[in-house]
C-alpha cells in the first residue's frame, strides 16, 4: 500500500480499506486535484467561479460561469486556486467601493 502515510494524515483509500474489513458500504469522498475546483461567486452567489492557474505565465485565470465575471491575476509559483480565489475576492471588493 502506497497510501499509508501521505504527509501526517490518514488517505481516504485508507479509510476505505478499514470500512471494508467492517463490511460497511460508505461512500467517501476523495478528493483529487483534476476535478475542478468551484469557488462562490461574490458578484451572483453561485457556486460556479473556475480558475485556472498558468504555472508557465505565473497568471491566473477566474471565470464565473454562470454570471460571466472574469479576472486575470498575476500569482506566484506557489499560488493555488484557493489562494488566486483569495486575491479575486479582494480585488472585486475594492472595485466594489
Ligand atoms: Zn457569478
Amino acid at each position: 500500500m502506497r497510501c499509508h502515510r501521505v504527509g501526517q494524515k490518514r488517505t481516504a483509500c485508507c479509510t476505505v480499506v478499514i470500512q471494508m474489513g467492517r463490511r460497511r458500504r460508505k461512500v467517501i469522498k476523495r478528493v483529487t486535484k483534476r476535478i475542478p475546483t468551484l469557488f462562490t461567486c461574490p458578484s451572483c452567489g453561485n457556486k460556479s467561479i473556475k480558475i485556472n492557474l498558468d504555472r508557465d505565465h505565473n497568471e491566473a485565470t477566474v471565470r464565473c460561469g454562470n454570471c460571466g465575471i472574469n479576472a486575470k491575476l498575476s500569482t506566484s509559483r506557489l499560488t493555488e486556486q484557493v489562494d488566486a480565489y483569495g486575491l479575486f475576492i479582494d480585488e472585486y471588493y475594492k472595485k466594489q467601493k
